[in-house]
């Protein structure tokens, strides 16, 4: 529930009155919401709001009773989500209260969402009745707005994200946004412009490294339908949400009988994400398989989609990585899958068991992998992990020949006219397996992955990078980190 405190000089005249306003249409529409209003000043401390206030405001039908005046505190701007000045002395003061410590950051009301290019609520404390008639207008055109936009677009302040990331970062979100369709979205995207904040797009969290505070919106897109857009003897094309769970899809595509995405089995994360970093295991990249990428670009609001040979996809890389990354929320994916079974096994693990099994099933092998990562890959939920921390380095011949005539026992397999040398192994020649840096340690088992024991982003950051410069000192190659920062 969202708890929201608006404040003036001495909480008799237009912060009571917007509380009473927001509280009386949050009743009215059903929405639960905490109000209350205060003063930066103390001296109407106890006193019931203004005669004049309660009168204009009762013949609109918002009750003042029970409403006394009180001061401001400092736990406020962490107790209430949002914490909104009446005008702009309001703000300074709040903003002095508030210098250096923890909690939300006060905003003038009616500059984030009022509507009638005005920005400050006048004092009507020394006019007319005239002067609680105009407070009442404003406070209501910009109430209704504020409502809608709470109500619209799912948005909640203040949010942990502890429990959406598989690092197990402790963040906060100024603004957790989960949109279910594109009127969501384009809520989302005029709240955000509203609040002058950033927007950063998140799926399941899977692939982050999270910053401790999050000063903007975090967007999610959760809708989760799969739909078959087309279909012949040979293959069918189904139109997948972005909300859609990857490994859910996967089971439901076998179910179905349709194959191509076993080998992908158990990654985690949304499907929404799986073109951005082109999401591979076990000698098979999810670009095979995309015809379409459907979405929003962030910044028009425009919807535009981008054909395989757009999204410009590459090893654990899309354009959604870069250029696009927080400017193109992708929304849906257009896949194409094979009516018969065509098992990849060129991951050796795989060819081996293979031969026990002569023509595995695609289902088969999507069970294959599933045990082969449950053993292999520490679950996330024991051990918090992002997965592979760091893409297999791409050597030239020169520096893969240079390497191997230092490093006799080097692995590499052939990549074009370049090698790609397992990132696991440097680390694991490095004798860091096992290591802890700080609350990071690389897991025993994958040294690939990096296990955080409640280290915040820079902890998990600083480690990486101990690793890269002790890889780049010993072997003179730059491990690129894989997961993305946020923000
Ligand atoms: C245990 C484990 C094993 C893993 N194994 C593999 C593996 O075998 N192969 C592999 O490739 N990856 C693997 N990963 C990494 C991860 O699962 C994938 O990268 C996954 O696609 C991330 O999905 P997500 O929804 O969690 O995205 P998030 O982590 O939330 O986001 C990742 C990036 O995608 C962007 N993004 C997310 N959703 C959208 C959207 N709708 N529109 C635009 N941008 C979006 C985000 O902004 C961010 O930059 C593994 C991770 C873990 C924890």
């Amino acid at each position: 529930m969202q708890r929201i405190l608006f404040v003036c000089l001495g909480n008799i005249c237009r912060s009571p009155t917007a509380e009473a306003v927001l509280r009386g249409m949050a009743l009215r529409e059903g929405v639960q919401l905490v109000v209350d209003s205060a003063g930066t000043a103390a001296y109407h401390a106890g006193e019931s709001p203004d005669p004049r206030t309660c009168s204009s405001a009762a013949q609109r039908g918002y009750d003042m009773q029970g409403q006394f005046a009180r001061q401001v505190r400092v736990e406020d701007f962490r107790d209430f989500d949002f914490v909104f000045a009446m005008d702009r002395q309001n703000l300074l003061e709040l903003q002095k209260l508030k210098a250096g410590q923890a909690g939300v950051n006060p905003e003038l009301f009616l500059q984030v969402y009022g509507g009638m290019g005005i920005n400050e609520v006048p004092d009507p404390y020394y006019g007319g009745q005239w002067g609680f008639e105009n407070v009442l207008d404003l406070l209501e055109d910009a109430c209704a707005r504020f409502l809608k936009a709470l109500k619209m677009a799912n948005i909640t302040a203040n949010k942990s994200l502890l429990e959406m990331n598989t690092l197990a970062i402790n963040a906060n979100a100024r603004y957790l946004a989960e949109a279910e369709c594109m009127t969501d979205v384009h809520e989302i995207m005029a709240f955000a412009k509203r609040e002058s904040l950033p927007l950063f797009v998140m799926g399941g969290g899977s692939n982050l490294i999270l910053a401790d505070e999050i000063q903007g919106v975090v967007l999610r897109y959760v809708a989760q339908q799969v739909q078959v857009l087309k279909e012949d003897d040979l293959s069918v094309v189904i139109r997948v949400d972005a909300g859609v769970m990857w490994h859910q899809l996967v089971m439901h595509t076998l179910a179905a009988n349709w194959y191509g995405l076993e080998n992908l089995a158990l990654i985690p994360g949304t499907a929404g994400a799986a073109p951005v970093q082109n999401i591979g295991a076990y000698g098979v990249e999810v670009e095979s398989f995309i015809e379409l990428v459907e979405g929003l670009d962030l910044l028009t609001g425009e919807l535009r989609t981008y054909s395989h040979d757009e999204c410009k996809f590459a090893y654990r890389d899309s354009i959604f990585k870069h250029a696009l990354r927080d400017k193109f929320l992708i929304t849906a994916v257009q896949m194409r899958l094979s009516k018969s079974a065509a098992p990849v096994l060129s991951y050796a693990p795989l060819a081996d068991r293979a031969k026990t099994v002569p023509g595995v099933s695609p289902v088969e092998l999507a069970q294959w992998v599933i045990e082969l990562r449950s053993s292999k890959l520490p679950d996330p939920a024991v051990l918090p992990n992002a997965g592979s921390f760091f893409k297999n380095p791409v050597l030239t011949q020169d520096q893969y020949q240079d390497l191997k005539t230092r490093f006799p026992d080097l692995p590499a397999y052939p990549s074009g006219e370049a090698y790609k040398v397992p990132a696991a192994w440097l680390i694991d020649r490095m004798g860091l397996k096992g290591e802890r840096i700080g609350l990071v340690e690389v897991n025993r088992l994958q040294p690939l992955v990096l296990i955080n024991h409640g280290g915040n982003g820079a902890d998990v950051l600083h480690a990486a990078h101990e690793i890269q410069r002790k890889i780049l000192q010993q072997f003179s190659v730059e491990l690129e980190i894989e997961p993305q920062t946020l923000p």
